[in-house]
């Protein structure tokens, strides 16, 4: 991967970034049985499989190809018609992809000695993979890969960090947001939250984002991407103020309720219709979330950032 240079996210804490990400990760991701092998093989073949089919589906077609075709060696020697039979009675799109799939194992075996090349240069070598997948068998396989960037990893990084919309941006800032030489569980991170929790409509507070208190888009509450140009429909302003608290929390160590209220809200009185009633409500949501401790004084009552 290209060297960190950590300037786009100078005022950035990276390390809690990375590290909350992967933490997430490790408690909340999907099962998959490619993700518990480090197999080039197995993992080329789900990859290829996941390019035009739903991963819930390609589950059933993985094992079972892998069943009739156990290895490198056996899928290079099979017929190319039962590779493509297969894929058909499968429902697993263009036959093309089945037909670059036997080739490409052919090549492993002719050329490289029935062991898969490790870096994503070498990988894009073998028939119908492009630098995407490539990049993906690299990472999962052999924890050798760049960032990965996909629909959904762009969609977070524009909302979470502001990454304007431009291939080269993403690309850019995706690496360098990327923990060196850990490329395997990153990317299944990053893509992980994107499908899972930072979807089209996302579910910042329903789904446990871990980057909730670094978001620009939970912090103004503004949820379009390059792939969603108009504003969910749910997003409420609620949603936009617990962000806000969040972000003034992640300014200031401790802070005292009425001190906050302004930081929070202009039209904030601490007797109003959105005073200090209000705000309580939204800190226990942030507490009981675990992103918040609320500190009850003699005379005043104090909230912190968890970190
Ligand atoms: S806080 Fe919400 S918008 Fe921001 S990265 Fe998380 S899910 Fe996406």
């Amino acid at each position: 991967m290209s060297s960190v240079d950590e300037q786009e996210f100078a005022n950035v804490d990276l390390e809690a970034v990375r590290e909350s990400l992967k933490t997430w990760y490790r408690e909340n991701h999907r099962e998959f049985p490619w993700r518990e092998t480090c197999e080039p093989y197995e993992i080329l073949i789900s990859e290829v499989m996941s390019q035009q089919t739903q991963l819930g589906r390609v589950v059933e077609a993985w094992e079972a190809f892998l069943e009739h075709w156990p290895t490198v060696e056996e899928l290079a020697e099979a017929d190319r018609g039962d590779v493509v039979t297969f894929w058909t009675a499968h429902s697993l799109g263009y036959n093309n992809r089945a037909k670059y799939l036997h080739e490409a194992a052919q090549q492993v075996v002719e050329e490289y000695d029935s062991e898969f090349p490790s870096e994503p240069d070498e990988l894009q070598e073998l028939m119908g993979v492009g630098p995407y997948t490539a990049n993906a068998v690299a990472s999962f396989a052999f924890n050798t890969g760049d960032a990965v960037v996909d629909t959904n990893v762009k969609r977070v990084l524009y909302r979470a960090f502001d990454v304007p919309d431009d291939d080269s941006a993403f690309e850019s800032s995706a690496n360098q947001l990327m923990p060196a030489g850990d490329s395997r569980i990153w990317n299944n991170a990053l893509m992980e939250l994107g499908g899972v929790v930072c979807g089209q409509t996302p579910a910042c507070d329903d789904g446990g984002c871990p980057w909730r208190a670094w978001c620009q888009a939970y912090e103004s509450g503004d949820f379009t991407a390059p792939d969603v140009p108009t504003q969910p429909s749910f997003e409420g302003s609620r949603r936009q103020f617990r962000g806000r608290v969040v972000r003034a929390l992640g300014e200031n160590e401790g802070v005292e309720l009425d001190a906050l209220g302004p930081k929070v809200r202009v039209d904030y009185t601490p007797d109003g219709t959105y005073g200090r009633e209000w705000l309580r409500g939204l800190l226990d949501d942030l507490a009981e979330d675990g992103l918040v401790t609320i500190d009850e004084f003699d005379d005043s009552t104090v909230v912190t950032l968890r970190r």
